[in-house]
């Protein structure tokens, strides 16, 4: 099953349970605009290099359109638009006055040096310029790029448009970004690992902790939970797992980190393979990394109690249903990695308002967002009898569905 008919899947899934009408639903599944550009530059090496890069803004019934940038190899328009629908519900579920949207380009961003990330950034936001901006459509970051991009991005689109910091979010805490944001997906997955612990009657403390991806969001999700208390047992990145049954010390492996960029070889950890953390004998599963990772094929083998999708889509719908045949609650994307649009947001209106927030404040005002986020999805699987992922739907859709009918078309 492609990206697109995964997303459109679980769509449907809400949509039979909400009597939506064909029309509505064609006519929100449709994006509004897909943008598909050249992006060419010259390699430190004398050549041209072209790429392809997107923008695909799905929709603005609830206000400007959100979503983070992403450089991968694997970046296509389905993928791409996939991605830009997930942010239409998901910010409709934590309640942002936002759409959706999301952009790439296909590259593998390890083959280029900082100066070829910096000129392809550049090219890209002369590419798309008119088309994004503090009211119309932000970009942030996601797999591949961080703070520098979203630092570069800013510049550029001010030689265009003047001082507009607010047109993108996740920037340098130096340059008008926001206390919290790079730790934000990460506290909001341990956020709601500890809401969705509550519901099984357990507490964070003493769980056992298995995390498949140590990106930013992975680490941080690994992090916070190691603070709370929970035992974090494996954890693997792109080149491999470690595991420790006693627990990992996280803040040594994100030091660790720093140096080696991998996760491999850190003292006191045995080596295993990434199947081995999806099945891990662990209470919870957080799968943190990319797409598509947990099938029809290895989800009978999953042995946790709980899993929260920190990555977008993680879980593909024939997984889905496995794990609810099993009784294995998962907490869904548009839900459980919302802290960092939500942070993302924080920064818009301080950069609206030429105002600073503490961190604390940032904390706080994330944690009840994310709590009322949950507590609806919650209340809404309970009165219409659904798992948590179609009441997530049912609550993003249910809000965009009255924003539109209220404005009209
Ligand atoms: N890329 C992140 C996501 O998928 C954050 C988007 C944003 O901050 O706008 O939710």
């Amino acid at each position: 099953m492609t990206s697109i008919e995964t997303a459109e899947r679980y769509f449907h899934l809400a949509a039979d349970v909400m009597d939506l009408s064909s029309n509505m639903r064609r006519l929100m599944l449709t994006p509004l605009r897909q943008v598909k550009v050249q992006i060419a530059m010259h390699r430190d090496n004398g050549e041209i290099g072209t790429y392809i890069g997107y923008r695909i803004q799905h929709d603005k019934a609830r206000g400007p359109m959100k979503g983070g940038l992403r450089y991968h190899p694997e970046v296509n328009g389905e993928e791409v638009l996939s991605l830009a629908q997930l942010m239409t519900w998901k910010t409709a579920v934590v309640n942002l006055p936002y759409g959706g949207a999301k952009g790439g380009i296909s590259v593998d961003p390890s083959t280029l040096s900082e100066g070829e990330m910096e000129r392809i950034t550049r090219k890209f936001v002369d590419e798309i310029h008119d088309v994004i901006g503090p009211d119309k459509d932000i970009p942030a970051p996601d797999m591949g790029t961080g703070a520098q991009h979203m630092a570069w991005i800013a510049n550029q689109y001010e030689k265009y448009h003047g001082f507009s910091p607010a047109c993108v979010t996740g920037k340098p805490v130096e340059l008008h970004g926001a206390d919290g944001r790079v730790e934000a997906t990460g506290r909001g997955v341990a956020i709601v690992t500890e809401a969705a612990l509550r519901e099984l009657r357990r507490e964070v403390k003493g769980v056992t902790v298995a995390v498949q991806g140590f990106g930013n969001v992975g680490s941080y999700a690994a992090l916070i939970l190691h603070e709370m208390g929970a035992r974090v047992v494996a954890v693997s990145d792109a080149f491999g797992g470690i595991q420790n049954p006693e627990g990992l010390d996280i803040p040594a492996l994100m030091e660790y980190m720093k140096e080696t960029r991998k996760v491999e070889g850190f003292p006191g950890s045995d080596a295993c393979k990434n199947e081995d953390i999806l099945a891990a004998e662990v209470d919870v599963l957080i799968p943190a990394a990319i797409g598509g990772v947990l099938t029809g094929e290895n989800a009978p083998h999953v042995r946790a109690q709980l899993i929260i999708e920190a990555a977008n889509s993680p879980v593909t719908p024939e997984a889905d249903e496995i794990f609810e045949q099993k009784g294995i609650l998962v907490i869904p994307d548009i839900l459980a990695n919302a802290g960092g649009v939500t942070v993302s947001y924080f920064e818009w209106v301080q950069n609206q308002q030429y105002f600073r927030w503490d961190i604390d404040k940032v904390r706080v005002e994330l944690a009840k967002r994310m709590a009322e986020g949950f507590g609806k999805v919650f209340q809404i699987a309970a009165e219409k009898k659904v798992s948590p992922r179609v009441a997530a739907y049912v609550l993003g859709i249910g809000r965009v569905g009255r924003a539109i009918a209220l404005g009209g078309i």
